[in-house]
């Protein structure tokens, strides 16, 4: 089901072209059913506000190193 890590690792803030260090599995319990999840990626610098901007609606969410998908 996972095709790998997307090509281009730039950071899903709108108006940031940061490479992503970054990437963020959440789930949006209400429109996505069953194991659906959406991916963002993220910089160093979006990371923090990315997941806030989750967790402040209490979305289900895993942080974890692009570089170990890439490994
Ligand atoms: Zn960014």
């Amino acid at each position: 089901m996972l095709g790998g890590a997307p090509e281009a690792l730039t950071c899903s803030r709108a108006g940031c072209a940061d490479r992503a260090g970054w990437r963020i599995d959440w789930r949006n319990p209400r429109i996505h059913t069953g194991d659906r999840s959406k991916t963002w990626l993220a910089c160093d610098e979006h990371v923090d506000y990315l997941r806030e901007f989750l967790a402040a609606r209490e979305f289900p969410l895993t942080v974890s190193a692009v570089a170990e998908v890439d490994a």
